[in-house]
């Protein structure tokens, strides 16, 4: 089992990113892929005068600040664009995709966390009404359903509360959950980077290889949202996910690639 996912930052070819996935599929592969969206939502925010408001924890991590306007918003994005045009590419390339949200059936499930601590302006404050949470709980039996009748799942945030409500999660931290949930042998985490750089954005930089106890010491090179894929495959490989790659979206054939060694390979 591999699962791939794959960001929705500027520069991203869902076309090859599909069209790669098809095959392995049509050959035999069993795979599992998660998608983001935050480019085209932060589009949308602004187009629809409610733009998006980015918050740094005390510990230096960025997160997207989850109103319920924007987890509607994040929903249309999400779960209706990029899950759809994703959707229908396989189906095009003759692949018999099915997208769900993590609400769905609760295929991500997580405690809803109401406030955020952030420092703003060299302020600690404490914000409320986030609807953000972490995954804690994957409904793989449902996935298991979907895989072993031919169906290619094809996941995205937001997840479930274990109340019901809708959740913003992080998709790296999601996809890394989900391949310990389904013992994967590899995470893919496609993005339009070619991998980890050690001096962001110098492309000739790029780290090669990580060893698994060590990745969490690669944090200081990666900046606001990489700390967030640095921190999913370090908790995938610790899970038991044999190696997580952290691959580069923007061309060719994008899965093969980084199976193949391109990019940053923690394991
Ligand atoms: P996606 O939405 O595609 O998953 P993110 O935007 O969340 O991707 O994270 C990837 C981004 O992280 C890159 O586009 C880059 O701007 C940024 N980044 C910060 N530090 C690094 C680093 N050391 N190496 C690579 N990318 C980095």
């Amino acid at each position: 089992m591999i699962v791939v996912k794959v960001g929705g930052s500027a520069g991203i070819d869902y076309d090859a990113v599909c069209a790669d996935i098809a095959g392995r599929w049509k050959a035999g592969e069993r795979l599992i892929l998660v998608h983001g969206g935050s480019g085209e939502t932060n589009r949308l925010a602004e187009a629809l005068g409610h733009p998006p408001r980015f918050v740094t924890s005390p510990s230096g991590y960025t997160s997207r600040f989850t109103d319920r306007q924007t987890l509607e918003i994040f929903e249309m994005v999400y779960c209706g664009k990029m899950n759809k045009g994703i959707v229908e590419r396989l189906q095009r390339l003759g692949v018999n995709a099915v997208g769900l949200s993590g609400l769905d059936g609760r295929i991500f499930e997580g405690r809803h966390k109401d406030s955020v601590r952030v420092v703003e302006d060299g302020k600690t404050k404490i914000l409320r009404g986030d609807h953000t949470g972490t995954v804690e709980k994957v409904n793989t039996g449902l996935l298991e359903l979907l895989l072993s009748a031919g169906y290619l799942p094809v996941l995205t945030p937001p997840a479930s509360s274990y109340e019901g409500v809708a959740i913003n999660v992080d998709g790296d931290r999601a996809a890394a959950a989900l391949a310990v949930a389904l013992k994967a042998e590899a995470l893919l985490l496609l993005s339009n980077v070619p991998g980890l750089l050690r001096h962001f954005p110098d492309e000739a930089s790029l780290i090669r290889e990580i060893p698994a106890a060590e990745v969490e010491s690669y944090l200081e090179f990666a900046q606001d949202r990489m700390k967030k894929k640095v921190l999913g495959a370090a908790e995938a490989v610790k899970g038991g996910v044999g190696r997580v790659i952290f691959g580069d979206a923007r061309a060719g054939q994008p899965v093969s690639a980084a199976l193949g060694g391109a990019g940053t390979v923690v394991s």
